[in-house]
């Protein structure tokens, strides 16, 4: 499961970010969000408090993050990008009723048993799984 760095500032300085109020206020936001929130959403939630922050910050912020490692992109429908501070291997699950995106606990053994690419080098994977959540049933 996810643990959330006690210290965000050091978080950010070890991935080699500068750690700027609005960079910081981001990553704790990310962080502390269990919605996988889009850049719309972080937009709206920070701007009160943070009046000089833009939309383009964010999404450059949230590129910045991703280029170091630290957050992943979540797109489970084309046209919505969705942020993860849980780089960790695990998968989502989108209620189609509700909109709302879980996560849920992989093993990395389980990619092991997919057959048909013994020779090949996989980089990257993304699991991605919809329905009807338990909420909305
Ligand atoms: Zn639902
Ligand atoms: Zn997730």
């Amino acid at each position: 499961m996810f643990k959330r760095p006690e210290n965000a500032v050091n978080f950010l300085k070890d991935a080699g970010i500068k750690p700027s109020v609005q960079r910081l206020r981001i990553y704790e936001f990310l962080s502390k969000s269990i919605e996988h929130p889009t850049v719309e959403t972080i937009f709206n939630a920070l701007s009160p408090e943070i009046p000089t922050l833009s939309k383009t910050t964010v999404y450059n912020t949230l590129k910045l993050f991703q280029e170091h490692g630290i957050i992943m992109v979540v797109n489970i429908e084309d046209n919505e990008t969705r942020y993860d501070a849980d780089t960790s291997f695990h998968g989502h699950f989108k209620c189609t009723k509700c909109g709302r995106v879980y996560d849920f606990p992989l093993s990395l053994e389980h990619t092991n048993t997919i057959g048909g690419l013994e020779n090949y080098t996989i980089t990257e994977s993304h699991y991605y799984l919809k329905g009807i959540c338990s909420n909305c049933k």
